[in-house]
Formats: C-alpha cells, sequence, structure tokens
C-alpha cells in the first residue's frame, strides 16, 4: 500500500516535469527559459506559491557616500514593474532587516565590471528561500551610474531575484549588459511561464525510476 503510493507519487512527479519540459519546448520561442532545459542542473527555481502573502523586501539605506533616497525609489519602481505582470509575485516593502525575505543594499563600486548582483537561496526542491541584491553607484573605474542605468540594473536584479535567468536578446531586461529598464514582452512571458512551471528539476532524476 505504501509502496503502491509511493510509486504513484513518483510517476505524478515524472508526468510534471515532463509537462514542463513540454510547456519550455512550447513556449522556447517567446521566452528565455531554454537555459532550464540546456543547463545542467535543470532546475526551475522560484518563489514557492504564498498565497496571497507578499515577500518582503528591505530596502536598506546608505551603503555608500554618494547613496541618495531617490536609488531607493528604483527599487520600489522594479517591484512594481514585475509585480504589475500580475503571474503571482507580489511585494511588500518591510523596514525590518531580519523580517526580510529580499535584502536589497548598495554599495560604492564592485571591484570588476558589474553594475549589480543577486545571490539567492532555494532549497532542493528550487523553492527560492531568499535573495539579497547589491546595487552599485558607480562603476569599477569610479563614473557615477546615470539614473536610467541605475534603474535598469535595479529591474533586471530584481528580475534575478524572482528567479529569471538571462536572455540573449539586448531588448529584454534580462540581458547581461542591462540597457533598458522597460520589460519587453518576453520578460513578461518569461516571468509568466516561470510562475506557472512548479518549481523543482525539469528532467528525470534516475533515482526516482527504481
Ligand atoms: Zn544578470
Amino acid at each position: 500500500m505504501a509502496r503502491r503510493t509511493a510509486e504513484s507519487a513518483a510517476g505524478e512527479a515524472r508526468r510534471a516535469r515532463l509537462a514542463a519540459r513540454e510547456a519550455l519546448s512550447r513556449e522556447a520561442g517567446s521566452t528565455y527559459l531554454d537555459s532550464l532545459i540546456l543547463s545542467t542542473d535543470s532546475v526551475v527555481r522560484r518563489w514557492p506559491d504564498r498565497w496571497g502573502s507578499p515577500i518582503r523586501v528591505a530596502i536598506m539605506e546608505g551603503g555608500a557616500p554618494t547613496w541618495s533616497p531617490r536609488m531607493a525609489e528604483y527599487v520600489r519602481t522594479s517591484l512594481d514593474r514585475w509585480e504589475g505582470l500580475a503571474v503571482g509575485v507580489q511585494f511588500t516593502v518591510v523596514a525590518d532587516t531580519s523580517r526580510a525575505d529580499i535584502l536589497v543594499r548598495w554599495i560604492d563600486h564592485f571591484e570588476f565590471d558589474r553594475a549589480g548582483q543577486t545571490d539567492l537561496t532555494w532549497d532542493q526542491s528550487g523553492r527560492v528561500r531568499r535573495a539579497l541584491i547589491s546595487l552599485a553607484i558607480k562603476t569599477n573605474t569610479g563614473l557615477v551610474l546615470p539614473d536610467d542605468a541605475l534603474l535598469a540594473v535595479a529591474v533586471h536584479e530584481t528580475g534575478h531575484a524572482i528567479g529569471l535567468p538571462h536572455s540573449a536578446d539586448s531588448n529584454d531586461v534580462m540581458f547581461p549588459a542591462t540597457r533598458t529598464g522597460t520589460l519587453s514582452d518576453r520578460d513578461r512571458r518569461t516571468a509568466a511561464v516561470l510562475y506557472r512551471l512548479a518549481p523543482g528539476p525539469v528532467r528525470d532524476v534516475p533515482d526516482e525510476s527504481r
């Protein structure tokens, strides 16, 4: 009895992974989630369904001498843009950093050619648990980033914080050297497909076929 249940659960999980692979192939042309099928670990990583409970975001103040409160507004705008897609991701900005799911901090500059970085923590089932977004105010060569670049990087890093990978198309916010803070149709569709898929592996793992 217990064995049958375990087998049917494994079968169900296999069918879910097949459905995910089919959805990813079907949407391959209009999204940039193909890396999920191609990469070695092939795991759908995203925030789990939170049943109306928003992701708590703490935006730290300061962190660099030239930090200004308007920079926090770029992060709020970024959150609004992704939340506005209504794919199931909602945010609330909190002051208490210890209770935040996503922590946003500012630094003066990175030591290498980069303006932002997002470190995600996820569990074995691909469910994102935490994110740390670091945003620079200057380039590594000491140039102050213009406001449109600060916004573009904030939107890009927030995209990573919800689980999005890079896009190879420079019109997309998720292009590595982000040029725009305006979500493209592909950005929108990619986020929508990501949040339609269940978190977890996309490929069958040998252990479960026993
Ligand atoms: Zn990136």
